[in-house]
């Protein structure tokens, strides 16, 4: 028994997800993380902080990680009792990989588990309009991929964990395929995720070229600026921006969204910020009902005067 975490290493460090998940996980023993990327003795460390007492490595170089991570933690995971997985890319791929070849379900959009004999965890369905509660009975590892900041990544204080090395096993044409390219986005600021504010437009902008009041109000507050899927269909504004159900979830200290109808799809990726302040001229828009503070009036006055105003205090 005991508990997996899956991290996938990001920029030469564990993803900031899977801190989150180990962090979480040491409430219920001892964490073990199958950990994918070429490590380093600070990865190690940094898992160690957060909990985790066994890492099992594998490199997989250029080739695409799925198909071998698959392969190898379905060995490794057979009496375990919960397999955690982030909503990333490869979290996503391996999870579901894992599951076919265990024969094993996979419960996603997980926002909270207990594991006390059997394992329960909370989820959203009908785009987070509606959670349930789901106990999985199934023997062997529990498939569970949760939603990104479900969790608090908390330093324990932990040692370094025992570091195994993981051979690449034969995944078959898997494990043919090849990372060719990379390509990461370049930004002047803190990114969306890890912004503390957050500044959010949405087709009540009326244009890309408004955006360049978002980046200055944003600039002000030291945040970053994020969008509405409307914004990123229009083509304003990158998909990178978006926030929500198939966006980024975000959970700053101050969220202000601009124009912003607040569609579910659109509240399910920001209604954890702390404080919620809403700019729209319709005073029925469904966002203000997550708001803390509320501006009913048209966000062309108001946040030339909030720019004004953040500039006379600098
Ligand atoms: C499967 C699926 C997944 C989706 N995923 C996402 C997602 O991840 N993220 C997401 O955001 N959406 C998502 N959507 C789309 C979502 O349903 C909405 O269509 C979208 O969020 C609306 O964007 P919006 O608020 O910018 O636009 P609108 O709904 O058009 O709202 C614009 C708002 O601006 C206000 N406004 C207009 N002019 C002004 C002004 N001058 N001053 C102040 N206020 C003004 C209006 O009153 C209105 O409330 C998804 C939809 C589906 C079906």
């Amino acid at each position: 028994m005991g508990i997996w975490v899956f991290a996938e290493e990001i920029s030469g460090a564990p993803s900031p997800g899977s801190l989150e998940l180990v962090s979480k996980a040491r409430d219920f023993g001892d964490v073990s993380v199958f950990y994918v990327g070429a490590g380093s003795d600070e990865a190690w460390a940094a898992l160690g902080d957060h909990g985790a007492t066994a890492v099992s490595h594998l490199d997989t170089g250029s080739t695409l990680p799925s198909g071998p991570a698959a392969a190898a933690l379905a060995e490794l995971v057979g009496d375990a009792s919960v397999v955690l997985f982030g909503m990333g890319n490869t979290d996503r791929d391996v999870a579901g990989r894992l599951a076919a070849k265990l024969g094993k379900p996979v419960v996603a959009n997980v926002l909270d588990l207990s594991v006390d004999g059997a394992v329960s965890v909370k989820s959203e369905i009908l785009g987070g309009t509606k959670a349930v509660t789901t106990e999985i009975t199934t023997d062997g590892p529990a498939i569970v991929v949760t939603r990104p900041k479900a969790f608090t990544a908390s330093p324990s204080g932990g040692t370094a964990p025992a570091v195994t090395t993981v051979a690449s096993p034969d995944s078959g044409r898997a494990g043919a395929a090849a990372i060719t390219e990379q390509h990461s986005e370049d930004s002047d600021g803190p990114s969306l995720e890890a912004a503390d504010v957050v500044v959010s437009g949405g087709r009540g902008l009326g244009g890309a070229e408004k955006f360049e009041m978002m980046d200055e109000l944003a600039a002000l507050l030291g945040g970053a600026v994020g969008g509405t899927r409307a914004v990123v269909d229009a083509g304003w504004v990158p998909y990178s921006y978006q926030v929500g159900q198939t966006g980024k979830t975000v959970k700053p200290s101050v969220y202000i969204a601009c124009g912003v109808s607040g569609a579910m799809q659109h509240l399910v990726g920001m209604k954890g910020s702390n404080t919620i302040i809403a700019i729209n001229k319709d005073p029925e828009a469904p966002i203000f009902s997550v708001s803390d503070l509320g501006i009913v009036g048209d966000l062309h006055e108001v946040v030339p005067q909030l720019i004004e105003a953040l500039k006379a205090r600098a």
